[in-house]
């Protein structure tokens, strides 16, 4: 018997490289988190993704009072190239927190005016384990929300 394997999986290139690490906004100066190419793909309108050759190696600049949403090295993407309303952005509108179940700060502050609380959290939560959530392409962050909503809601409150 021969339990000898050379089973390698660490050498599965075939997806999208996502950029590690953080680096600097060149209009805000704050630091951006790379983003994968099927966030992009997903939320770019149609003439922005055929103005690129690809879309890989994009980061994401999250800072509100900041007009760039998308850079790689000179190249910059704005509101004008999406084709959903970036909710954290200043002046948005809707201000979406969460893409995957449709909280926005206006859905939040509604619930907190009627009831004095919100049940976002708890929903979002529960709706991540039921039907699950698809942050990677639908949060132009393209990732998971909840800091954003937590940090909406306390804005709110
Ligand atoms: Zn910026």
């Amino acid at each position: 018997m021969n339990f000898f394997t050379t089973k390698e999986q660490s050498g599965d290139n075939c997806c999208t490289p996502q950029p590690k690490g953080k680096v600097v906004c060149p209009s805000c100066g704050q630091k951006a988190k790379g983003v994968l190419a099927k966030t992009l793909d997903a939320l770019l309108t149609s003439s922005a993704k055929s103005s690129l050759s690809c879309l890989d190696g994009f980061y994401y600049c999250k800072t509100a009072e900041c007009k760039t949403i998308y850079f790689r090295e000179d190249q910059v993407l704005t509101q004008e190239h999406l084709s959903v309303v970036v909710g954290l952005k200043e002046g948005a509108s809707p201000a979406t927190l969460c893409y995957c179940f449709g909280w926005t700060k206006e859905k939040i502050q509604a619930e907190l005016q009627a009831t004095g609380a919100t049940k976002a959290l708890e929903d979002i939560k529960a709706k991540m384990e039921n039907p699950g959530c698809s942050c990677e392409v639908l949060n132009p962050s393209g990732g998971c929300c909840l800091a954003d909503v937590t940090k909406g809601i306390k804005e709110l409150n």
